[in-house]
């Protein structure tokens, strides 16, 4: 990209500071909350005037499971077979307090619930591609605005491979807007979450030779998945990612547990969640089943049912990626700073996109730092950094009408 180009997109940027911080403003005081899920319809309608407003056309695609509410907005900017997707959740984390629904200006950021994670995303990338088309850009930009990302995915991103919603053909490539500053994050681990709950016989205390403990017989069970969430933790990941320990491959047990009755009851259930988050760098199949295996092999000392709560596979883009290349560069040359390369310690919904070998990379706004937090914000800095790079990177992968 020449430097008359990139210039240009900086002066467009900055003037438009001001309807950056409003539209994230206005979008931040949606409490699009998730859980529970609320308020899903009035984001669309407010991601749909907006994108009517900049004359963007877009459709809107169902994608609940099981109630009406979710849906999945696409909207496309210019023409061609070159295409490159911009992507986010319109869902934010429960806030702290209602008063993080109304967003406020101090210290040269903006505060509030989704002001980090990631509003600030999404606004950016609107702006960005709106500026892309009015600076003459070429090919198309596709808008993705998803809910649901916060308990999963399953009601929202992760419909979107069976309702053809990604095109592979002229693809160069997807950002997710997930607050990952300062960092670009090019992989992500996986999740395969279970529930186990295991089954005994109820009595009274007084009778308690007649029961059967459920509670001691997942205490057997615990005992022996620590054993092995010990030799899971020694698989160390090759991707960046810092400090040392977060190499490992993780098992969180435990995360939510509980069973019986009360005090003087012999509890007939106990039930305990396993988080199993495979390095991108495994097979994902294998890191699954071999925790399904190990569960099954309890069966013949206990009575134990798993109920499966989440299931994504990790996402990685090849280092070599024009996309991550385009992204460093153009952080380079608007901010002046280099942005590492590193591995989301969460999940990201690049995998949607990576599954189809479609290169994906998450960079966004908010700092990683502030992100479901009770402070929750984005530096102003930020959101125009993202929007000129998101713009640059439009640029220098889709090219101008003119060239
Ligand atoms: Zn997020």
């Amino acid at each position: 990209m020449t430097d008359a180009r990139i210039s240009r997109i900086r002066t467009e940027v900055e003037s438009r500071t001001a309807e950056l911080v409003d539209l994230l403003e206005s979008f931040v005081r949606i409490p699009s909350e998730n859980p529970p899920g609320s308020h899903l319809r009035e984001a669309q309608k407010w991601i749909g005037g907006r994108l009517t407003e900049y004359a963007i056309p877009f459709e809107s695609h169902p994608t609940s499971r099981t109630d009406t509410n979710h849906a999945v907005i696409t909207g496309t900017v210019g023409s061609g077979d070159r295409h490159l997707y911009l992507h986010g959740h319109y869902d934010v984390v429960p806030a702290f307090s209602v008063a993080q629904f109304e967003p406020e200006i101090r210290e040269g950021c903006v505060f509030g619930r989704g002001t980090s994670d990631m509003k600030s995303g999404l606004v950016a990338m609107l702006l960005a591609a709106v500026i892309h088309r009015d600076l003459g850009g070429a090919g198309r930009v596709r808008l993705v605005y998803v809910p649901d990302e916060e308990t999963g995915g399953a009601d929202g991103a992760g419909r979107m491979s069976e309702l053809g919603l990604i095109e592979t053909a002229g693809c160069v490539g997807a950002i997710v807007g997930e607050p990952g500053y300062p960092d670009i994050w090019y992989a992500a681990r996986g999740a395969f979450t279970v529930r186990v709950t295991v089954t005994g016989r109820s009595a009274h205390v007084g009778l308690h030779y007649t029961g059967e403990n459920a509670f001691e017989h997942a205490h057997d069970i615990v005992a022996r998945l620590l054993t092995w969430r010990d030799t899971v933790a020694t698989r160390m990941t090759s991707f960046r990612i810092e400090p040392e320990a977060a190499r490992s491959s993780i098992v969180l047990i435990g995360g939510t547990s509980g069973g019986g009755t009360n005090f003087n009851i012999v509890p007939d259930r106990f039930s305990f969640t396993i988080d199993r988050r495979p390095n991108p760098d495994e097979d994902y199949d294998e890191a699954r089943s071999e925790l399904l295996d190990l569960l099954d092999s309890f069966r013949s000392d206990h009575d134990l049912s798993v109920e499966i709560l989440q299931d994504a596979r990790p996402a990685s883009a090849p280092a070599d990626a024009a996309l991550l290349r385009s992204v460093q560069d153009s952080v380079a040359v608007i901010a002046e700073r280099d942005a590492p390369l590193s591995m989301c310690p969460g999940c990201l919904e690049t995998r949607v996109y990576s599954q189809h070998g479609i290169p994906a990379v998450a960079y966004g706004p908010g700092p990683s730092s502030a992100m479901h937090a009770p402070d929750e914000h984005v530096p102003i800095t930020n959101l125009v950094e993202a929007c000129a790079v998101y713009a640059a990177v439009l640029g220098d992968l889709l090219g101008y009408a003119a060239d």
